[in-house]
């Protein structure tokens, strides 16, 4: 079967500075993928990439197939929400399924249903500044998911939340993908995070990035508490691993 993102030999420049590359790298429908990588080692391109915001300067990336059209095949969340302050949960929730040709009398249900699968199932009358910033980026985060993507992708979404807020939206993001065959991408700097949240754990070289270590993750995605998921020896021997792949990398 051929995988959801194909990302073929790809190599990404801007005029003569090689931000990426050559990487080649393939994600599965289901899988949690998790890059980390130091500041520059081209995270933010190999996402823009997959959004189609960008087209790589040699190699092709495939999004079930076809290369992926910006704004339309990927779901986005910023490690600032970016929501719109003048609408209400809902108004933001509601102009994202009308952007993804949801018809009108469909919506309240879906945002309803958004709502409640990210925790936020009473607040949609508030407005933007009446919530918190961890509760901002929970709503971002249904947003993403209104129209349906096969792919989202996480730019360093809990990176501006405090350290209790941070691991409860760990908590509900990490159950995202085991429904109806999504995938994620996600960039943090964060190890710990890393090994929590992924199926698999990519560590970027410094720029160009290139990937250094590509590491399945096989801890339980249910029926253990996540506290007690994160005291497991297995857990720690991960956390290592990644974290000695992050400090052997050179800076270029
Ligand atoms: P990261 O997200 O890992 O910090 P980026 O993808 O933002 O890395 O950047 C990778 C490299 O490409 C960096 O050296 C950065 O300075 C350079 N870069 C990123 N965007 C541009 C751009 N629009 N024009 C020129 N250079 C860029």
């Amino acid at each position: 079967m051929s995988p959801l993102l194909d990302i073929d030999e790809v190599e990404h420049r801007y005029r003569d500075v090689v931000a990426l590359g050559p990487v080649d790298l393939q994600v599965d429908a289901g899988e949690f993928l998790v890059i980390v990588g130091p500041s520059g080692s081209g995270k933010s391109t190999l996402l823009r990439l997959v959004a189609g915001f960008e087209r790589p300067t040699t190699g092709s990336v495939t999004l079930a197939g076809r290369p992926p059209r910006p704004g339309r095949d990927v779901g986005l969340v910023f490690q600032q929400p970016r929501l719109f302050p003048w609408h209400t949960v809902n108004g933001n929730i509601t102009a994202a399924l009308r952007w993804a040709g949801v018809p009108r009398a469909e919506r309240p249900a879906a945002a309803a249903s958004l709502l409640a699968k990210v925790g936020l199932g009473d607040l949609g009358k508030r407005r933007v500044w009446e919530i918190s910033g961890g509760q901002q980026q929970r709503v971002a985060i249904a947003r993403a998911l209104a129209a349906r993507p096969r792919l989202l992708l996480l730019d360093e979404p809990f990176a501006a939340l405090d350290a209790l807020t941070r691991e409860r939206l760990q908590e509900d993001v990490r159950g995202l993908t085991d429904t109806e065959g999504q995938a994620a991408v996600f960039v943090t700097h964060s190890v710990d995070e890393a090994v929590f949240l992924a199926t698999r754990i990519i560590v970027l070289s410094d720029r160009p990035g290139r990937i250094l270590l590509d590491l399945p993750v096989d801890l339980p995605r249910t029926g253990v508490p996540a506290a007690e998921l994160r005291g497991w020896a297995e857990y720690a021997a991960l956390r290592g691993e990644v974290a000695t792949a992050v400090r052997a990398i050179q800076p270029s």
